[in-house]
């Protein structure tokens, strides 16, 4: 007997008759034999909406209070699937994830996890019933409620998977499986059957939201192995697990080893991110400790930055341009601290742009591979694609552009590293894309 932690995404369950569709999937896991403990996401574009509903109120709400509010949610989802499971004659209880014994820190909006003990839900499965847990939030220490971060649900699910050392994480959403790029921009795009942790956390950290990136920090910690895969249709999805085959073995001699990782391919696939926006500090004086002045405010901010561009100064006046990205929710406070402080830092103007787009380029077999960098170029010069900013890792492209030619741009990689899929269209199945 096996025990199966499987998470269910906001699409997956957007109204009663998808609700019901997903019961029949678990009582029929349960009925397999299996320990059964799901996670649920809120209905549908819930969250979004509850925020819309939150801005219509204040333009700033008070951090706590928006999460009690965004925590409902997933409470109607998962009354609603424990009583769609118990319909079906399979005895289901659902948990808040107070109940279900996550614990965090208290930032609001974004808490980590510092402890999960889940008792109630080990007792729930040892008296032979379905456990469902409130995805996406946690208890403080001062007994306030937290929610972890947009996508949360897929972490608590993880992290619910290691708690329990369960046999395997399930992750199902509205489509196939991880692929070379957003199967929503690129209908070409291709299931990957396996990604390494350190892959997937390249994707999902350059915007890949098919999984949160602290989902896959925590399965990366704990040896969680993950298999995201479609909540409709039975086909097999994506593992993402320490190694792209299961053939190595770590005793084994070096060069068999290498064989198996050469079977990685180069690249991984193309993410996108529309979430970012760009700030330049223009005129700044070109001497020692001024970059560091500028980010300790933007630190101050508690602004989230990522890619930072510093331009040559002119000589005849000494002063430059720098320039950074940062999350749009992060960028009033940020550009408020920075005016604030003009005077001090010295700088001319602050100009604020929010219609960029970023694309990256993920794939662990970059390092050894010269000339990725010139290939992915030359496809956005043949696109007519102009670069705003471009920053590298060892396994990770990313360039800004304009937001407006980021689809194109993303389909003009996926085509120039011959990622295209031969046979047919990738299925979206639900969702919005919001
Ligand atoms: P859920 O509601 O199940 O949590 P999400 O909307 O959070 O679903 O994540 C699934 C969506 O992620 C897909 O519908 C797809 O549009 C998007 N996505 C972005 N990048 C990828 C990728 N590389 N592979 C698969 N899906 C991706
Ligand atoms: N409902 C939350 C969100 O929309 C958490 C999740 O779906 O994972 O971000
Ligand atoms: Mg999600």
């Amino acid at each position: 007997m096996a025990l199966v932690v499987q998470k269910y995404g906001g699409s997956s369950v957007s109204d009663a008759h998808s609700i019901k569709r997903v019961a029949k999937r678990i009582a029929a896991t349960k009925r397999a034999g299996n320990d059964v403990v799901v996670v649920v996401s809120a209905m549908g574009d819930t969250t979004d909406e509850l925020l819309d509903l939150a801005g219509q109120i204040t333009p700033l709400p008070p951090q706590r209070e928006l999460d009690i509010l965004l925590t409902s949610g997933e409470r109607i989802s998962m009354s609603l699937l424990a009583m769609a499971i118990t319909n079906l004659g399979v005895k289901a209880k659902s948990f808040t994830g107070q109940q279900a014994g996550l614990m965090t820190d208290a930032v609001h909006g974004r808490a980590r996890l510092v402890d999960v003990v889940p008792h109630r839900i080990r007792e729930t499965v040892e008296k032979g019933q379905v456990a469902i847990v409130a995805g996406f939030q946690g208890v403080s220490s001062t007994n306030d409620v937290t929610t972890l971060g947009r996508g949360g649900s897929d972490t608590t699910a993880v992290a619910l998977a290691a708690g329990l050392d369960a046999d395997v994480c399930e992750i199902y959403t509205d489509v196939d499986g991880v692929f070379t790029a957003d199967p929503r921009i690129v209908p070409s795009a291709r299931k990957i059957d396996r990604v390494t942790y350190e892959e997937m956390l390249e994707l999902a950290a350059s915007g890949a939201k098919v999984l949160a990136l602290r989902a896959v920090e925590y399965a990366r910690r704990y040896d969680v192995p993950v298999h995201v895969r479609s909540s409709f249709s039975n086909t097999t999805g994506t593992l993402v697990t320490g190694t792209h085959g299961d053939a190595i073995d770590p005793n084994a001699p070096a060069a068999e080893q290498e064989e198996t990782q050469m079977e990685a391919p180069i690249i991984s696939g193309v993410a996108h991110d529309r979430s970012e926006a760009k700030i330049t500090v223009v005129g700044v004086p070109d001497k020692p400790g001024t970059a560091a002045r500028i980010f300790e405010v933007v630190a101050g901010a508690g602004a989230n930055i990522d890619m930072i561009v510093q331009n040559v100064s002119a000589a005849h006046t000494g002063l430059t341009d720098i320039s950074f990205t940062l999350p749009h929710a992060d960028s009033p406070g940020t550009l408020a601290a920075l005016n604030a402080l003009q005077e001090e830092l010295g700088f001319a103007s602050l100009q604020y742009d929010d219609q960029i787009g970023k694309l990256s380029l993920v794939g662990a077999g970059m390092k050894s591979h010269p000339g990725v960098s010139a290939r992915l170029f030359g496809a956005l010069r043949d696109a007519g694609i102009n670069i705003e900013m471009i920053s590298t890792s060892e396994i990770r492209i990313s360039v800004v552009t304009r937001e407006d030619a980021l689809d194109d741009a993303v389909r003009a990689i996926h085509t120039a590293f011959d990622l295209d899929s031969a046979d047919g269209e990738a299925v979206v199945y639900a969702g919005t894309g919001r």
